[in-house]
């Protein structure tokens, strides 16, 4: 089995390769990259399962690597932030990035956010094999969910509209994929962060608004008055199809 890669974007050297050393220790195989130029061929020939991604670098900055490595291929993307700013973290979020880890972080916190996104798309690319193997899908596994011009095909990881696939990054089609299985119904967003993030995930609930205006400008004909994901007002949304 082909070693998982990971590619590191930092500009600070020791930092660079404190984090190399300890992700090769870990079985890593890394890639790395020491500023913003060089990120993005380095990452369309390496083709890693997993960028961690440094806000500040010369040359291209990290939101704009971010946006632009979301557009091109669907892997989980780790922020590296030198300020614990809220606004900071918005943009990394409104860029496509998975998570974001404030510095100084520990090694082990890193190890764990990475661990974490790699099991996440393992099981769900798991769930999709096994989907199509199986003939009972009482698990409703790879299910196909059609809202009028609107299809949702959990088994191909696809969203269209009109015949046209949508771009979306993982967590918003995991969360749409939420919002369509419980058509209907009142959710949290606390319930929403616990049940699409993880509970280990502490972005705080405004991670969830966020991905629900993406969602909106998606699959609404007037985003600014939705028809299909609406707002439960104390509450957090419903999905009505
Ligand atoms: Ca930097």
């Amino acid at each position: 089995m082909s070693k998982t890669k990971l590619l590191i974007v930092e500009d600070e050297p020791t930092l660079l390769e404190t984090l190399k050393y300890n992700l090769v220790r870990q079985g890593y195989e890394v890639i790395t990259a020491s500023d913003g130029v060089t990120a993005l061929p380095t990452a369309r020939s390496e083709k890693p399962d997993l960028v961690i991604l440094d806000v500040m670098l010369p040359g291209l900055d990290g939101f704009e690597i971010c946006r632009i490595l979301r557009q091109e291929m669907s892997l989980p993307i780790i922020m590296l932030t030198a300020k614990d700013e809220e606004v900071d973290k918005i943009v990394g979020l409104e860029v496509g990035a998975d998570d974001y880890l404030t510095k100084p972080f520990s090694m082990r916190e890193l190890q764990a956010r990475v661990k974490a996104h790699l099991r996440r798309v393992r099981l769900l690319r798991e769930e999709i094999e096994s989907s199509g193997q199986t003939v009972s899908a009482a698990l409703d596994v790879g299910a196909v969910f059609t809202f009028e011009d609107l299809v949702i095909d959990e088994g191909r990881i696809e969203v269209r509209r009109d015949g046209d696939v949508l771009a979306m990054k993982p967590k918003e089609f995991e969360l749409l994929i939420f919002l369509a299985r419980n058509r209907g119904i009142a959710l949290g967003r606390s319930l929403i962060l616990e049940r699409v993030w993880g509970w280990d995930f502490d972005g705080g609930s405004r991670t969830v608004d966020v991905h629900i205006r993406w969602l909106r400008e998606k699959i609404e004909v007037d985003p600014a008055n939705p028809q299909r994901i609406l707002t439960v007002r104390g509450i957090g949304y419903r999905f009505d199809g």
